[in-house]
């Protein structure tokens, strides 16, 4: 089974820490909704031998778009695709913009998931990441989501902000768990080149995050999940029983997904490509005809390390078998080096998985590096 990615590159602000792709202006918004039904009608067809059972909407800010923009997507997608079949149609949605007719609307088109960006719920970290909404309007989407009749709902939230005290943290934490929230992704402050946030810091206009903090609030997430029954089965993602997100998953597993939009990435086979990260562009390519995009071709080599890289990021752990599929010689290197490897005692063999001790996972991306074929 594969997934489904659309790209909406519009935010109502621009965060300061965000590298994403996306746009505050709004201009062009109609005209990139043509250029996405254009792309649909290109490369749906060139997946009909493939069985979809997941739609992910994602940004930039999915609900910045209006309810008719939406109607023609879905109405383009399921000339292609059976969307009532779809287990998980998951879409985004900024604490700022929800309503319960949006939220209805959403339901209506068979939106069964949400992801609510509510990041913190105290005013003074959402002003310094400068975000669009603040913490009385972070609380209220929860609760109008839920009105909503939406019960799988998924909330962001970020650790390591300066001035986020361990109290503070664990305070979100509890306030998204006791809302009902049954799953939950995390992501620790990080300072990526060219954003707002890297500047104000040279700057000396922000704090720093520090690395010691973060690691800090990881563990102690760690420890409320356990405590609150949330399986952490991803470095970043925790859920409920039942409530893992299925496309992030089909991911971390290797399957195919379709991207569609700009800067969104397709992977299929041993082929990768990445949509132009540009609206103007974007938009010029599929009225001339064809997507722009950049394609590569995967080697056994870079599947087997991003294997690694996701396998020991998750509590499922790495596969044998994903990598027997690879080629029996991969299998083999992986038995043989991990044997042989100064991290052999922190990662568990578990039949045919291979697990990171959760102890471990803050430098889970550090000691995948390690086992890599360069
Ligand atoms: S809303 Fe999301 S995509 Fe948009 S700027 Fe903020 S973090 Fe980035």
């Amino acid at each position: 089974m594969a997934g489904i990615y659309i790209h909406i590159p519009f935010c109502r602000k621009a965060c300061n820490y965000c590298d994403f792709h996306f746009s505050t202006s709004l201009r062009y918004r109609d005209d990139y909704v043509e250029a996405l039904l254009r792309e649909i009608d290109i490369r749906l067809p060139q997946w009909s031998a493939q069985s979809f059972n997941t739609l992910y909407f994602g940004g930039g800010t999915p609900s910045q778009l209006l309810p008719k923009h939406l109607s023609d997507i879905f109405e383009q997608l399921q000339h292609y695709v059976d969307l009532r079949k779809m287990e998980e149609i998951t879409f985004e949605v900024n604490p700022d913009d929800i309503t319960p007719e949006y939220l209805d609307f959403l339901g209506i088109l068979g939106v069964n998931r949400l992801s609510i960006g509510i990041q913190s719920f105290r005013d003074e970290d959402l002003q310094q990441m400068n975000r669009a909404h603040n913490a009385r309007e972070a609380e209220a989407a929860l609760h109008t989501a839920f009105a909503a009749g939406f019960n799988r709902l998924s909330a962001d939230l970020i650790y390591g902000i300066p001035g986020l005290s361990d109290e503070a943290w664990l305070n979100n934490l509890n306030r998204a768990a006791d809302a009902g929230i049954n799953h939950l992704s995390c992501y620790a402050l990080t300072v990526e080149q060219g954003t707002p946030l890297a500047k104000q810091i040279r700057e000396r206009r922000s704090e720093e995050p520090s690395e010691e903090h973060a690691a800090q609030q990881f563990a102690l997430l760690q420890n409320w999940a356990a405590e609150k029954g949330f399986d952490h089965y991803e470095i970043s993602n925790l859920a409920r029983y039942g409530a893992r997100a299925l496309h992030n998953s089909s991911y971390w597993k290797g399957s195919a997904y379709l991207g569609l939009g700009a800067s969104a990435h397709g992977f299929s086979a041993m082929e990768r490509y990445s949509n132009v990260a540009n609206n103007q562009r974007y938009m010029r390519a599929l009225k001339a005809g064809q997507p722009e995009q950049i394609a590569e071709k995967l080697s056994a080599e870079n599947r087997y390390n991003e294997f690694i890289l996701t396998g020991l990021r998750t509590s499922d752990g790495l596969s044998l078998e994903a990598l027997q599929q690879l080629g029996e010689p991969f299998a083999k290197m992986w038995l043989n080096s991990w044997e042989r490897s100064p991290h052999r005692g922190i990662i568990e063999r578990k039949g045919n998985s291979f697990v990171l001790k959760t102890k471990h996972w803050f430098q889970a991306d550090g000691i995948a590096a390690d086992f890599f074929i360069i």
